[in-house]
């Protein structure tokens, strides 16, 4: 079996080593990525401390991935050695349900199977992006576009796509008022995906220190929610609100900000369940609550080419495999994602 180097968690709360891992001998539908980048997405994190349970040990995490084609099985028609390429959060699915006939793999009836930590129908457990290349079949790769950077397209693999999907769902645009909650990684690529859609949007966050930076990635307002927030004079002001915020919020207070018929769609994924609700703030103005899982595949290659149109990128600090571990615990200071510099993840 092929090997590769990756940067592996043996257990809950030990710490990253350096490790040989092994890489299935290509089939025939099958791409070999030797892998430039991978983000660190605070999904990672999750898995690492098993915030949602049932994380496989022995993990390799990253599933921000984006690479250069070493290899292609005999039946690859659409990718060529060489080629520039992203995975994401999906490396298999059952192919057959109508989810993932209608391009919606990330809602197959049998579960995606998952880029790490997941068991593949092989029974093989998923290994994921901070490794030094990695196999997928043809299905689940993607293409990145030449207007794209390898480092800063990284991330627009999971964030990206994350946001993309559920402002092309409930239409943001010219019109529209989109709030977003929380500015890191998916927070970030929401402002500027949504302002390039064409909507106002506003940033709702708990640090003031980001308000230029927001308002930079196409904000019209930023509205402080850390000591001295400040919801009034808001209220049934928006059509949309995207939570991508990895902790419990006061879903009564942004229900309230919704006009009629709007929509909290929450993406952020704490462990602990989201707060509870008071149903009346649903019913005064038919609100709805919803949740959005990444995006199908379509759909993702669909986001890299808007992203590629609109001159968007994530906002990037690169870290070699040495600071991965140092990332991990201040991911909150990141401006907006640490993304791993793959060249240096060596056993030497
Ligand atoms: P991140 O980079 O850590 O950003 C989260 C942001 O939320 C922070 O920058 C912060 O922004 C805000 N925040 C408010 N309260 C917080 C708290 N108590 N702890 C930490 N952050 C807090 O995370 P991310 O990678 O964007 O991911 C966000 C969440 O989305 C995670 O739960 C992740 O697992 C989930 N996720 C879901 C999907 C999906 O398919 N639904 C896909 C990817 C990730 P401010 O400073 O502006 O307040
Ligand atoms: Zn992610
Ligand atoms: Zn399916």
């Amino acid at each position: 079996m092929p090997s590769t180097v990756a940067l592996s968690l043996p257990a809950k709360g030990a710490p990253f080593t350096l490790t040989e891992i092994e890489r299935r001998p290509l089939r025939d539908d099958d791409v070999r990525i030797d892998i430039t980048f991978c983000g660190v997405c605070h999904t990672d994190l999750h898995f690492g401390h098993d915030d949602w349970g049932g994380t496989f040990f022995p993990l390799v995490p990253g599933h921000e991935i984006t690479g250069v084609v070493s290899e292609v099985g005999p039946s690859v028609t659409t990718f060529t050695v060489g080629d520039r390429v992203g995975v994401g959060c999906m490396v298999n699915s059952c192919g057959k349900c109508a989810p993932c006939t209608s391009g919606e793999e990330q809602y197959c009836t049998e579960g995606f199977v998952k880029t790490y930590s997941a068991l593949d129908h092989d029974g093989e457990v998923t290994l994921g992006g901070y490794s030094q290349s990695i196999v997928v079949a043809e299905p689940f790769v993607l293409h990145i576009p030449e207007a794209l950077d390898l480092d800063s397209a990284a991330p627009l693999l999971c964030a990206g796509v994350t946001v993309y999907s559920p402002l092309r769902k409930w239409q943001a645009g010219p019109g529209k008022r989109v709030g977003v909650l929380g500015m890191g990684g998916l927070g970030h690529l929401g402002v500027k995906i949504a302002a390039a859609m064409g909507a106002e949007v506003t940033l709702f966050g708990r640090s003031p220190d980001k308000k230029d930076d927001a308002l930079g990635f196409g904000a019209a307002r930023f509205v402080d929610t850390g000591a001295s927030a400040d919801l009034a004079g808001l209220e049934g002001y928006f059509d949309l609100l995207i939570n991508t915020v990895p902790a419990r919020v006061d879903v009564d207070a942004y229900l309230g900000l919704l006009g009629l018929g709007g929509t909290l769609v929450n993406v952020g994924a704490p462990g602990d369940p989201i707060a509870s609700y008071n149903v009346f703030s649903l019913l005064g103005a038919r609100r709805c609550i919803a949740g959005s899982s990444i995006g199908g595949i379509r759909e993702t290659q669909d986001m890299l080419d808007f992203c590629a149109a609109h001159h968007i990128t994530a906002e990037v600090e690169k870290i070699s495999a040495a600071q991965v571990s140092e990332a991990w615990e201040n991911l909150s200071d990141v401006r907006y994602r640490y993304v791993i510099d793959i060249a240096t993840l060596t056993m030497a």
